[in-house]
């Protein structure tokens, strides 16, 4: 394995100095307590004080999380959904948020072949091939994919795949439904795409993308040939 490049650019944190990736949500980041109310039509939910940043382009609700890193301890398991959507977005690199790695094989991702986290369909993607894989994890560049691949415990059988068309999908949230008292009823973890009529109900929480036309890559040898 080559050597690590130093980093002047990434955050660390504890004595260990551990990177901690730009989208990485923060302890101290507080989930904004905010009242979900039916909308006065009746077809969909929103904030009582709702403003238009609480949707994105596609007029999908977002939660409401403060935003301030540094702030308590690193949430290595979370994403901070502004965070995660931004670098998702712009195909930043999760860790840096510099532009992430692209070349004739497409954008570089880093999932996770053993286990299904964070919401990510990556255990099925290991049988039929990671084609049409739907992730939440943005891109990287390529020295934050070697960071990665050393500090990051919950990466345990770390597949690069490079797509050549990542193509945002939909959303990752909480869907509510009206149950026959007319409670709003919320649930949680669940992926929509962007297309379905259920978005008016939906809380979301990180940006989906699906990767298409995707290559399996050899980390070393891309950052090896860097050097
Ligand atoms: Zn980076």
């Amino acid at each position: 394995m080559p050597d690590l490049l130093p980093r002047d650019d990434v955050t660390t944190w504890g004595p260990r100095q551990v990177p901690v990736p730009y989208a990485t949500h923060w302890t101290g980041e507080d989930v904004t307590a905010s009242r979900i109310v039916l909308r006065p039509d009746f077809a969909g939910i929103r904030y009582p004080d709702e403003t238009p940043t609480d949707r994105d382009a596609h007029g999908v609700l977002w939660g409401r999380v403060r935003q301030d890193p540094g702030a308590g301890k690193p949430d290595f398991q979370a994403l901070h959904p502004n965070r995660q959507r931004r670098t998702m977005e712009h195909r930043l690199c999760q860790v840096c948020a510099q532009p992430a790695s692209h070349n004739r094989d497409g954008w570089l991702f880093l999932l996770n072949a053993d286990h299904d986290h964070n919401g990510d369909t990556d255990t099925d993607t290991d049988r039929a091939g990671f084609e049409g894989a739907l992730v939440t994890k943005p891109p990287l560049c390529l020295p934050c994919a070697q960071l990665a691949t050393h500090h990051c415990p919950h990466l345990t059988r770390p597949t690069a795949i490079r797509s050549r068309r990542p193509r945002v999908w939909g959303v990752f949230g909480t869907l509510y439904t009206l149950t026959p008292a007319a409670r709003l009823q919320p649930h949680h973890d669940l992926h929509l795409p962007y297309t379905h009529p259920a978005l008016p109900w939906f809380l979301a929480s990180q940006l989906v993308t699906e990767l298409k036309r995707c290559t399996t890559v050899d980390l070393t040898t891309e950052f090896q040939a860097l050097r």
